[in-house]
């Protein structure tokens, strides 16, 4: 996947079947279904791919057991299908993942047990193991440092794990092996319309300075929390239809939280869901629920989320940290539909909302990680009777993610790179140097940042730490230390000076104060 074979595609091209703005989970995952079903598609990103919301969520793959207590079964129930699908089309970058739920009143133990259950039943052949009732002994078993003063056993239940970046880079491969042009760093500055008719984008490549006209039949604006924006190009009067939330989570080292199970606290006093998630070799604690006026591109966490985290943290298990304890913090933001009122709405779902403007516009928000194939499946299904498409089937229940393989890598690092490990394996092979590891306390090689910019377009230093490799989210100190040695190799890959590796590791660095208290 090159960018300069991207931009000389748009070049050639006269006009687009479908243009989607947004190269998050959803506009990715819209690429690869209109792609596959044989439409032209192009796809402008206007920073790097799942550099918004999609590489900040809990990474889970999950059913949603909150849907499920307010009674949202359909939901549920589609959530829990789209899992399964992940797990079959792309298990190199995902996995099953056992939760236990301890039990702190003799109650909760049958009233978590029931839920999970029905849960559990609800994925019907879709499901990926039982649910079951713990001991005491067993919780502790699972889960070393839960606190088992008054522990009266628990539930465990089973729900999926991903690397959301990670996946989001191999959803852009897979729209580029089926056709399409993603690209990213290519802003959507204008709307063209014509006769009130969305026609168009006017776009902007934020690394060369070179501005395009693209006609399209039709436009998708999956852009998440940004959605208003794009919008408002077409009419400046609109009330907006996204209210963000904002979630934080805290990134610590593995001692605090030892062993491969999960936690999930489904109700803490304040009402909130928390989980501990094994992630690489960290745990993932989060999330809060936070509403915010202003969408900032790198939004920062609260303090007083900082403390509802560690407050919960040390409750609940026999732990006693502090900030100093933390290795990384990263904060994403849920765009929560406010109304369905805008223009024309198909609502299908209740999960994610469409809309489709007078002028054409195809919107889509809301909805999570684990749908994103169903909500592109929608919003394709809405381009082709908006651009007079002909009709075609969606194919992507069977389509398997690029680097899809029976054979994964040992190697943790690379497993999630697929069949593309074994492209790394032999560029240390070539060559010793790129064998250096990028940070002696992990595993990753100079191999990795080779890769990420010359098949995963990776333009800056962030992109590599943050996105192909997932360094600045697991220990941004480390991923700091690591910048300057990523910065010289990317700067002879993508031939720069050294003013720009300065410029690098000076946004770098800013970045990296955001993901510490
Ligand atoms: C804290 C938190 C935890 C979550 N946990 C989970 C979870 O565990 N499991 C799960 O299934 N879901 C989870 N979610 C939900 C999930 O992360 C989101 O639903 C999903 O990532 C949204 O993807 P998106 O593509 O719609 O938005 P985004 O990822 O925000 O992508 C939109 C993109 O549009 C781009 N853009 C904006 N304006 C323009 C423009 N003018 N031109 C070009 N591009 C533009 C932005 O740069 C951005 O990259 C979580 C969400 C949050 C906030």
């Amino acid at each position: 996947m090159r960018r300069s074979e991207m931009i000389e595609a748009l070049e050639k091209s006269q006009e687009w079947d479908l243009a989607v703005i947004g190269g998050g989970a959803t506009g990715l995952g819209i690429a690869i279904d209109a792609a596959s079903r044989g439409y032209s598609t192009i796809l402008f990103e206007r920073n790097d791919f799942a550099g918004g919301t999609s590489s900040r969520s809990t990474k889970l793959v999950h059913g949603g057991v909150r849907y499920l207590a307010q009674g949202n079964i359909r939901l549920v129930k589609e959530a829990l299908k789209e899992r399964s699908l992940i797990l079959k089309n792309a298990p190199h970058l995902s996995r099953k993942q056992l939760f236990v739920v301890p039990s702190y009143r003799w109650w909760e133990k049958w009233y978590y047990g029931i839920g999970l259950t029905f849960y559990d039943l609800l994925a019907g052949k879709a499901g990926i193991g039982k649910t079951r009732i713990m001991s005491t002994n067993a919780v502790i078993q699972h889960i070393p440092v839960a606190e088992n003063h008054s522990l009266s056993g628990g539930i465990g239940y089973f729900d999926g794990q991903f690397d959301d970046a990670r996946f989001a880079i191999n959803m852009a491969k897979t729209a580029a092996e089926q056709g399409a042009v993603v690209l990213n760093y290519f802003p959507v500055k204008e709307l063209i319309t014509e006769k009130k008719k969305v026609r168009g984008l006017k776009v902007t490549d934020s690394i060369s300075g070179k501005s395009y006209d693209i006609a399209a039949k039709a436009v998708i604006n999956a852009t998440g929390v940004y959605v208003d924006e794009i919008i408002r190009m077409e009419d400046p009067a609109s009330p907006g239809m996204v209210s963000p939330s904002q979630g934080i989570h805290l990134v610590l080292e593995k001692k605090f939280f030892p062993g491969d199970t999960a936690l999930m606290i489904p109700k803490t006093a304040d009402g909130r869901v928390l989980f501990a998630v094994p992630w690489y070799n960290r745990v993932v604690v989060g999330t809060t629920d936070t509403p915010v006026d202003t969408v900032l591109t790198e939004p920062l966490p609260f303090r007083e989320e900082i403390s509802f985290i560690i407050y919960h943290f040390n409750k609940y298990l026999n732990a006693d940290i502090g900030e100093s304890d933390i290795r990384s913090i990263f904060t994403g933001l849920r765009p929560l539909v406010k109304t369905s009122n805008t223009g024309k709405t198909a609502m299908l779902s209740r999960d994610h909302t469409i809309v489709v403007s007078t002028g054409g516009l195809i919107t889509i928000t809301g909805g999570k990680w684990t749908t994103y194939r169903k909500m592109a499946k929608d919003a394709v299904d809405n381009a082709v009777f908006v651009g007079k498409l002909k009709s075609r089937l969606c194919v992507t229940e069977n389509l398997k993610i690029h680097g899809w393989t029976e054979e994964t890598e040992n190697a943790e690092q690379l497993k999630v790179y697929g069949s593309d490990a074994a492209a790394i394996r032999l560029l240390e092979e070539k060559d010793p140097a790129l064998r250096q590891k990028i940070h002696p306390q992990f595993p990753d090689t100079m191999a990795q940042v080779a890769q990420a910019v010359n098949e995963e377009m990776a333009m800056h230093v962030e992109d590599v730490l943050a996105r192909r490799i997932r360094m600045l989210f697991l220990d941004a100190k480390f991923a700091l230390e690591a910048a300057p040695a990523v910065a010289d190799l990317m700067a002879v890959y993508l031939n720069k000076d050294e003013n720009w590796k300065q410029k690098e590791l000076t946004q770098f660095a800013r970045l990296v104060k955001g993901c510490l208290p």
